[in-house]
C-alpha cells in the first residue's frame, strides 16, 4: 500500500491550515504551523494570487491530505461518489469519513489517522468479530469494531486512551473506550465531519 512517508507539518504549511496530522503535538506550541505560518520552500513566504483551477486544487489536495490518501485512490473515491446518489460532495466526505482507519482514529483508538492505520494494518481490530486489516475497509452503521482479544492488553492501547480519553466523539459513531469497543450508528452528515474544506470545489475539479 503506497503512502506519503514526507513531513506531515509540512503538508499542514503547504495548505496553510492545521489538518491535526501529529496528535498533541498539533495542539501545543511546537506546531510548526504556529512557528512558521507560511508554505514550505524558497518562495514559501511570497504571497501567490490562486487561478480558480489553483484553489480547487487546494481543496483537493487539503482533503487527500487530511486523510492520508493518494492520488489514485482518493479519484477512485470520487468516482464512487458521483455514481451514488445525493450531492456529490458530501457523499464523497461521507466514503472518506466511514474508512475503517478513520473510524477507529474517530473513536479514540489511535492518536493520528497515521497511527489508527498502522494499528489496523497491523491486525488490532475486529469487526463484528472477524478480524479486519484492510484501512481502506468500508464500514456499515449497525458494524460493531472492536480491539482483538490478543491486542486488549497492550500497554500501547492504554497510552493512547490517556490522550484521546477527553476527545468528542461525533454521533454517528458510538463508543465504550473501556472495553475497546464501537459502533457505527448511522452515516456521518457534513455537519459531522469537521474536515475545513469546500467539497464542491473537489466535484468542480474532477468534472472539468
Ligand atoms: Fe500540522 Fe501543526 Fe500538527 Fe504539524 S504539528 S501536523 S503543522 S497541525
Amino acid at each position: 500500500m503506497a503512502r506519503y512517508t514526507g513531513s506531515s507539518c509540512r503538508l499542514c504549511r503547504r495548505e496553510g491550515q492545521k489538518l491535526f496530522l501529529k496528535g498533541e503535538r498539533c495542539y501545543g506550541g511546537k506546531c510548526a504551523l504556529s512557528r512558521r505560518a507560511y508554505a514550505p520552500g524558497q518562495h514559501g513566504a511570497a504571497k501567490k494570487k490562486l487561478s480558480e483551477y489553483g484553489v480547487q486544487l487546494r481543496e483537493k489536495q487539503k482533503a487527500k491530505r487530511f486523510y492520508g490518501i493518494l492520488e489514485s485512490q482518493f479519484r477512485k473515491y470520487f468516482e464512487i461518489a458521483d455514481s451514488k446518489k445525493g450531492i456529490t460532495g458530501e457523499v464523497l466526505l461521507q466514503l472518506l469519513e466511514t474508512r475503517l482507519d478513520n473510524v477507529v482514529y474517530r473513536m479514540g483508538f489511535g492518536t493520528t489517522r497515521a497511527e489508527s492505520r498502522q494499528l489496523v494494518t497491523h491486525g488490532h481490530f475486529e469487526i463484528n468479530g472477524k478480524r479486519v486489516n484492510i484501512p481502506s475497509y468500508l464500514t456499515k452503521v449497525g458494524e460493531a469494531i472492536e480491539v482483538c482479544e490478543k491486542s486488549r492488553k497492550s500497554p500501547r492501547f492504554k497510552e493512547i486512551l490517556d490522550i484521546t480519553g477527553s476527545k468528542v466523539v461525533p454521533k454517528w459513531i458510538e463508543v465504550d473506550q473501556e472495553n475497546l469497543k464501537g459502533r457505527v450508528v448511522a452515516l456521518p452528515a457534513r455537519d459531522d465531519v469537521d474536515l475545513p474544506v469546500q467539497e464542491h470545489l473537489i466535484v468542480e475539479l474532477y468534472s472539468k
